[in-house]
This record gives structure tokens, sequence and C-alpha cells, in this order.
């Protein structure tokens, strides 16, 4: 009972300098803290850009790069590059990274492929087949779709990224642009950024650029040409970012820059670097729908097949597979589109069928050599400044961006275990729930001290009552021998009782 006086008696102090008003103040503050800590931060936006057959190592050919540098000090880089799938080509492997699924799951197994169920040849870069969802709609899921499934505010914008002209799984994104759309790269770059300060705007944009592969394929990755289209983009990139910047959408923009695969040299002067198919196999025996540097080859009829088979095994500087024994690690097998021989040449060899000529640079090869991996950059709010890694497989790059942006992911090959060491720590689910019972347990203890306070309240209140009723109801005489006073010649029996107060 003492204590509890004392208790009181501190609250009561307390309570002095402690308002009710203070209290519902405080209270609301613990209130926000803990609906803030259990409550979703809402994703930042996202911006992936890609250039394509920008090899790994093209940041370390040129000097004083300031777009890209800028990019890697502020955010995350992976050093050696990314790992494409095979065929290390251009469609394949941008539904790749939209997808994070292999090609043999995603369908597009080619730039060029034939589908023995549609009796149809698709041809990736025309337009009616970059449209029609036959070609696309394989049961992945690329990540402009993921986006608007999950959430109906969620809008993409996909600019000439291959694929984004179709409708999958019903879904079309919400702004879309053909790679011919008669735009400069400069004007495609303000387009993007355009469609994310409209009136509404996209969360998600991809946007997609053909150089500096189609200069590589003409020069050779080590020409001075490609070096002057990797200033080019630096320079576009640098545009990019200060537009974001200038629009006050920088610091709230994750922006992943990553292309589809390398380059390496085939030099069409080299005469010994040459495959020639007629010199094995006579052209009415086959049918081929790829041939760089990849042949996929159909063979007339199923008898044809050995002939075909033993012929080009002959072939030096090259491995022939039949479909079945295609090595596992290819991730190239199971599917309809996949040729029954592929001839895959080692690298810098190239093929030539019915007198067609060459390029000097070719990409297309095993996706294991280093000449055929992209770059890989990103900035932005959630990576961590000057983070690195190694390298990981560009089918991580899907549930990178479903990180990103809040998103779960639809089914996929990728994984987030190397990815993740890029981004800003915010997870930690552990420490927030810890955060979130601190929070908790702060308001208890809030609504307990109003609880302690209004009861001490009430027991001051009836201890002044009982006193003042005793105070009455005591003899005169008694009252003035405790104060050891006089009595005071006066009536005024509140007086005495102010006293006693
Ligand atoms: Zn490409």
């Amino acid at each position: 009972m003492v204590s509890f006086e004392i208790g009181c008696n501190f609250i009561f102090i307390l309570k002095k300098s402690f308002t009710l008003k203070y209290f519902k103040s405080l209270c609301l503050v613990v209130f926000l803290g803990v609906f803030q800590s259990v409550s979703a931060r809402s994703a930042n936006r996202l911006l992936v850009i890609s250039f394509d057959g920008f090899r790994w190592d093209y940041i370390h050919k040129a000097n004083n790069l300031t777009s890209f540098h800028r990019m890697i000090n502020d955010g995350g880089w992976a050093i050696h590059g990314i790992k494409n799938t095979f065929l290390t080509k251009t469609l394949p492997n941008h539904f790749t990274i939209a997808t994070g699924l292999y090609e043999e799951s995603h369908g597009v197994v080619g730039n060029v492929m034939y589908d023995p169920a549609f009796k149809e040849t698709f041809h990736g870069w025309l337009d009616k087949d970059a449209r029609d969802s036959k070609w696309w709609d394989n049961g992945g899921e690329p990540i402009w779709v993921t986006n608007q499934r999950q959430d109906t505010q969620h809008r993409s914008g996909v600019l000439a990224w291959p694929g984004g002209l179709a409708i999958v799984k019903g879904i079309l994104a919400y702004k879309t642009e053909s790679a011919f759309d008669g735009l400069t790269m400069k004007e495609r770059a303000k387009k993007m950024i355009k469609w994310f300060k409209d009136d509404y705007p996209i969360n998600l944009g991809l946007y997609y650029e053909n150089e500096p592969d189609e200069t590589g394929h003409a020069f050779g990755p080590d020409s001075k040409e490609v070096l002057s289209k990797i200033y080019q983009l630096d320079n576009l990139l640098g545009d990019i970012l200060y537009d974001l910047e200038d629009n006050k959408l920088l610091e709230t923009t994750n922006i992943i820059v990553t292309s589809d695969h390398g380059m390496t040299p085939t030099p069409v002067k080299n005469d010994t670097l040459k495959i020639n198919l007629d010199d094995y196999i006579s052209l009415n025996s086959y049918n081929i729908t790829s041939k760089n540097p990849v042949a996929g080859i159909f063979p007339a009829s199923k008898e044809l097949e050995d002939e075909i088979f033993q012929n080009l095994s002959r072939i030096p500087h090259a491995h022939v597979y039949r479909k079945k024994d295609i090595p596992p690690e290819y991730h190239y097998t199971n599917n309809r589109r996949i040729p029954a021989i592929i001839l895959e040449p080692e690298e810098h060899y190239w093929i030539s069928y019915n007198g067609s000529a060459g390029v000097n640079g070719e990409h297309g090869y095993n996706n294991s050599l280093t000449s055929m991996h992209p770059f890989f950059i990103a900035m932005g709010p959630d990576f961590k400044p000057g983070a690195k890694v190694d390298t990981f497989d560009n089918v991580d790059i899907y549930p990178l961006m479903c990180k990103l942006l809040q998103l779960k992911p639809a089914p996929n090959n990728g994984s987030l275990e190397i990815v993740s060491k890029l981004l800003v720590n915010r997870d930690s689910s552990g420490s927030s729930t810890f955060g979130v019972y601190i929070l908790i347990l702060l308001l208890i203890g809030l609504v307990g001290g109003i609880f302690g306070v209004a009861v001490c309240q009430a027991h001051r209140e009836h201890r002044r009552r009982r006193l003042a009723v005793s105070s009455f109801s005591l003899p005169h005489s008694f009252r003035y021998s405790k104060s050891d006073r006089m009595p005071l010649m006066t009536n005024s029996s509140d007086d005495d009782f102010n006293d006693e107060s």
C-alpha cells in the first residue's frame, strides 16, 4: 500500500508536467510508427535499358566514360558481366531477361525459328510476328505483364523491347512502341522518360537500343567504330540520367542497364574461319532456320537425318548435336521449335551455305564463352552504392525486377542469391518485426500509464474526500491540540479545513 502511494505520487508529479494532450500526441506518434512498420513501403519505379550487343568488357575499352562509371560508383555492377542463355542471340535473350526463363521454357529459341505445329517460320524482326501472341505467349510471363497483373495501379511501358508488342496472358503493356519507330536514339530516350511523367505514368519502363550490336557486326568488336558507339551510348545514358534528375524522378527510380550478348571477331577476309555447309550436305536435303553462327537444321525427311548427322560430324572446329543429345547445361532441348540437329561452330568460325556471306563480328556461340557475355550495371534507391558481384545469370534479372517492384515472381529459372548482394538491405524482416514488437510494447506501456494516472487520480480524490469528511467529524479540541496552537478566534470552519489540506 505504501509503495502504491509512492507510485501514485510519482505518477501524479508526472501527470502535472505530462498532460493528457501530450499523451494523445505520443499515442498518435506511436500508432503511426506501428502503422508505418507493418504497412509496405511503396516500390520505386524501375527503368530497364538494353544496349544490344554491349559486351561485358566494352566499359574498359573506352577512357573517360562518365555516365557508365557514375552508375558503377553510385550503384551495383557485375564485374565480369553476366552469363546469358544459349543461343546467345538477341530475341531469345531479351525474352529471357523479361521472363527469367531459359529459351526452351519461354519458347523463343531463335531470332528465326520453325514451329512444326504451326508449320510456320517466325521472323522476330518482322512487325507481324513481333505482334503475334502465338510466338510469345508460351507460358512465360514477361515482367511488364507481371507488373500489371498484380496491381491495377501499375502501368508498364515497353519501348522496342523484343516481345513487348504482343499480348501475353491476355495483357498488353500500357505503353508500347515498335523497334522501327523511325526515332533517333535521343528522341526515343525522351519518349521513355515522358511515359514516366504522363498524367497516368508508368512505374516500369523497358527500353531497347540496337547499338552497339549493328556496328559490332559490321566492323568487329575491336573496331574504332564500336568505340565511337560506346561514347555515344555513354552520352545517351547521361541524357537519360539528367532528364530523370531534371524531372525529380532520379531519386525514386531504379535503373538497370544491361544487354543481351557480347560479340567476337569473325573477320570475313580470313577464309580459314569459314565453314561451307555445301561441302558437307546437299542443299535439297534439309531446311535451315538459322546459321549465324549456330545452324539449326531440319532434315527434309526422317530418313535423311542419320546421313546429315554423319556428314556434319566431319566438320572441323564445330560440334554437331541431335536434339536429344544437346548437353543439359544448354537448357536447349525441350521445345518443339528446337531443330532436330544443331551445328555449333567454335568461337570465330562461321557458317556459309548456298554462297551466303559473313560479317566481321558475330554472337550466338556457346554461352560459356566470356566474349558472349553482356554487361550489367544498376543504380537507384534500392541499389547499394559501390556494390559489386563477380557475375550472375541473366535469368536472375526477372526475380530481381520483381523484388524491386515488390511483385510475386511467376515461375522462373532465376534466383536472388547473388543479385540481392547488390541491394540495400531493407528486407531484414527480423529486425522490422522486432521494431514492431517494441512499438507495440511502448503503446501498451503508454495505455497502462494513462490508466495508472487515472487510477491514482481517483485514489487521491477519494482520499481527499475521506480526509475532508474526517476533519468535519473530529472534536474541535483535538483538532487544535494536534497543531499545538491556540484555537483561532473565529467561527469559520472553512478556514480550519483549509489548514488541514
Ligand atoms: Zn543482340
